[in-house]
């Protein structure tokens, strides 16, 4: 026998656990069906022992980022400044400096050449809207290039090219010649600028949540109570008349609308019947996740605090290209967050861990010196290996995908309706875009059931 309820919901992520709680509040019975033995999604937690906790997920938090910082205060999780104090390092061409502010120190030929491309950008995104991207002046032309044939005829330096090609790696996960140049415009716009997905203070890196970002789901998992089913994965969706039925690892359930939270990407690999429309199906054959090892480098301090140093790297060289001070609220121990994005993700998840856990250390040692070299831990997320990620932090969008089948993003399939970051026209991507999708895709149901 099936289970019943008004709505199933597919996924206890951010997107998932929001749609459910609005549903319940709006009366309405819901089952939430998760494939993992957690909630949360791209967000989890370490423990790093002392009641400390490192984020191997997603963690920060920016301005208007209102709908999470909302969801965070409900849920009384307090947050606190990212450790943005002292100079920032940047190790470029071989050579190591530091800088304070935005600005780094390089060859202002190559400084005047990046401002021009970023105002150029910048300008573009203003136009491309967020909700119907396909709509936008040029879209066609736009969706037809990458961010790499843009970067090459909108830039005079390779100098200019390798900063955009960091920032496309730290904002994506990505390099730029795996993203449509007119997602890159909607992604910008949906989170206010391109300037603000890459800033710390001022931008989508400025907070963090004290106890670490997965508690915020944790905590809405236990206020939800015994109607979040894990180890769950649904591998069929049926919809027979006015009925939606899932078969999953924990039984079978059925409802009268279902809210599909899981990236496209994984939609797209649960069966449908009757088959999805063709452009839904063919939507999802070409929506990949990003590539992306979140590594935490631990000390017994944040050393590089006494040497006035930020903690914030960047580097056009092998192993981590972005590093962030990630440590705890009191300060002890240090922590230091190295990214393995794009193409460092895809070469290093390959190897050994040695030959993995060596690379990001050499890096750190080429940012902050050799008491980098002596961590006393490593802890690692490869979330290419994530079974039910897929990757991250989220959907690249390649070229002509937005102006062919962008309309399959959110357009309903019978009782189905999808939600997750993906379909956010703010903050797309992030923490907040995928609560939006949450209220917005129970704020619809709700409606239509009365
Ligand atoms: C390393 C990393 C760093 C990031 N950094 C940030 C950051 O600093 N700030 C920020 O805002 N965002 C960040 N993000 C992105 C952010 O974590 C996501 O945008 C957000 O958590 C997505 O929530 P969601 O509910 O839309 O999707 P998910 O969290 O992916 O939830 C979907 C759920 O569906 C489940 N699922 C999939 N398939 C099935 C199935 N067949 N049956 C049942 N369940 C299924 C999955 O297990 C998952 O729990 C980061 C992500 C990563 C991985």
């Amino acid at each position: 026998m099936a289970e019943s309820a008004d709505v199933l919901v597919v996924g206890a992520g951010l997107a998932g656990l929001t749609a459910a709680r609005d549903l319940v509040a709006a009366g309405h019975s819901v089952l939430v069906l998760e494939a993992r033995d957690r909630v949360g999604g791209r967000i989890v937690n370490q423990d790093i022992g002392d009641g400390n906790v490192v984020e191997m997920g997603g963690q920060w938090a920016g301005p208007t980022q209102d709908r999470l910082m909302a969801l965070a205060a409900d849920l009384e999780v307090a947050s606190f400044p990212t450790y943005d104090t002292g100079q920032k390092v940047l190790h470029f061409n071989g050579k190591r400096g530091t800088y304070n502010g935005a600005i780094p120190r390089i060859n202002p030929l190559v400084l005047v050449d990046i401002g021009r491309a970023q105002a150029r950008l910048e300008s573009l995104a203003k136009k491309v809207p967020a909700d119907e991207p396909w709509t936008a002046p040029g879209a066609e032309k736009l969706d037809g290039q990458t961010f790499e044939t843009w970067a090459r005829r909108n830039t005079a330096s390779r100098g200019a090219r390798t900063l955009l090609a960091l920032a496309a790696e730290a904002v994506f996960a990505a390099e730029p010649g795996d993203l449509s140049m007119l997602h890159v415009l909607f992604y910008s716009h949906s989170g206010g600028s391109f300037q603000r997905l890459i800033d710390t203070t001022g931008g989508a890196q400025q907070d963090r949540f004290v106890g670490g970002s997965a508690v915020i789901a944790e905590r809405l998992a236990i206020r939800l109570g015994g109607i979040v089913r894990l180890e769950a994965a649904v591998s069929k969706i049926e919809v027979t008349g006015d009925k939606v039925a899932a078969t999953t690892a924990a039984g079978q359930f059925e409802a009268r609308r279902m809210i599909v939270t899981a990236p496209p990407l994984l939609a797209g690999r649960i069966e449908y019947e009757p088959a999805l429309p063709p452009w839904r199906e063919q939507l999802t054959q070409r929506t990949p996740m990003g590539s992306v090892i979140k590594c935490q480098v631990i000390y017994d301090e944040p050393f590089w605090r006494k040497d006035g140093l930020s903690g914030q790297a960047t580097g056009d060289g092998a192993g981590s290209r972005v590093v962030f001070d990630n440590s705890p609220p009191a300060g002890t121990p240090g922590v230091l967050l190295a990214f393995l994005e794009g193409d460092e993700a895809r070469r290093l998840g390959r190897e050994p861990l040695e030959v993995r856990r060596g690379a990001v250390i050499d890096s750190l040692v080429r940012y902050f010196g050799p008491r980098a070299g002596q961590p006393q831990d490593y802890l690692e997320l490869d979330w290419q290996r994530e079974k039910w990620s897929g990757g991250c932090y989220g959907t690249l969008f390649g070229p002509n995908v937005w102006t062919r089948y962008g309309h399959a993003l959110r357009a309903p399939v019978g009782p189905i309706r999808w939600a997750g970051t993906e379909t956010s026209p703010v903050w797309a991507g992030y923490m907040d875009g995928a609560i939006r999708s949450g209220e917005e895709a129970a704020r619809l149901v709700a409606a239509e059931l009365g």
